[in-house]
């Protein structure tokens, strides 16, 4: 299918591996000119230039912290008039609802609720004004589905995703489309280290907390970052102009719940 979308410029943060990798990939195959994002410099070029071999888009890298407003300014001023964003970031470390006080709130919320709405902010104007744009927010399944180790994620993603379902009514009227992707298990550098985690709490290998948690997912597998990615491109594409603030969940079967 032609995404339509061959010649747009789109941003995608935190980039250089995992969903955000998959993303920027999908999109740079449907033709889009890219501005990448990651802190770490060496491993986000690497990948822009395999994604510039592969497909022979521009691509520009950001190396520096989105969750903060200086990388954020770094940012959007490489970035431009951009007419794709996908926001991400990594996620907040899992504890206990003991665990918690408002220093780690703070920062949960900078990371994967306060980022995304300033690039929001300072990227919507411009998508209105030339009538045509499209906003995906990487969140998580914990927002339809509460995972008791991630407590931040919880309470973080489900503000942004409040601030989504009322902003992107405010703006479809002008071609633009705001909508979340949730994210269940996906094979990648986080889920490793959630496996790690799991491991280390029940005193077993990480092979056997994998398949575990493999275990509880209807697909009977993790997700990958290509399907993520390919996902994510049709909600960008040009036919995905009647999706508005919707939460599309990407889990395998895992969430169990009729709609
Ligand atoms: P990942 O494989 O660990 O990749 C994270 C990417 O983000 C890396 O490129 C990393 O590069 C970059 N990054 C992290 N923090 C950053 C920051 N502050 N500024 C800029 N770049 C940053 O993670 P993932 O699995 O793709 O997860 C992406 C998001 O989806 C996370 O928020 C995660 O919580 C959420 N999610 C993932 C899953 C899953 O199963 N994978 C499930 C639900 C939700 P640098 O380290 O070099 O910055």
């Amino acid at each position: 299918m032609d995404l339509g979308i061959k010649g747009k410029r789109g941003l995608v943060c935190a980039s250089s591996k995992g969903l955000g990798l998959g993303c920027a990939r999908a999109l740079a195959e449907a033709g889009v000119d890219l501005v990448m994002n990651a802190r770490g410099a060496e491993t986000l070029e690497a990948e822009a230039q395999r994604i510039r071999d592969d497909f022979g888009v521009d691509v520009k890298t950001v190396a520096c912290d989105i969750t903060t407003e200086a990388g954020q300014a770094r940012v959007l001023e490489a970035a431009g008039a951009v007419d794709i964003l996908v926001t991400n970031a990594g996620g907040p470390p899992p504890g206990m609802w003991t665990d918690w006080d408002r220093e780690d709130f703070i920062a949960a919320l900078d990371a994967n609720m306060l980022a995304p709405i300033a690039l929001m902010k300072a990227l919507l104007p411009g998508m209105m004004e030339r009538g045509w744009g499209r906003v995906v927010n990487i969140t998580s399944q914990s927002v339809k589905s509460p995972i008791p180790v991630l407590g931040l994620s919880n309470s973080a993603r489900a503000g942004l995703t409040g601030y989504v379902a009322g902003t992107a009514r405010q703006v479809a009227g002008k071609g633009v489309n705001i909508n979340n992707l949730l994210p269940g298990i996906h094979d990648t550098d986080r889920a490793a280290a959630l496996d790690k985690g799991a491991a280390e709490r029940e005193g077993i290998a990480v092979d056997q907390a994998r398949e575990n948690r493999e275990g509880t997912i209807p697909a009977g597998r993790y997700g990958t970052k290509e399907e993520f990615g390919a996902t994510c491109a049709f909600l960008c594409s040009e036919h995905a102009g009647y999706i508005v603030g919707q939460n599309i969940l990407l889990d395998g079967g895992a969430v169990n719940s009729t709609l």
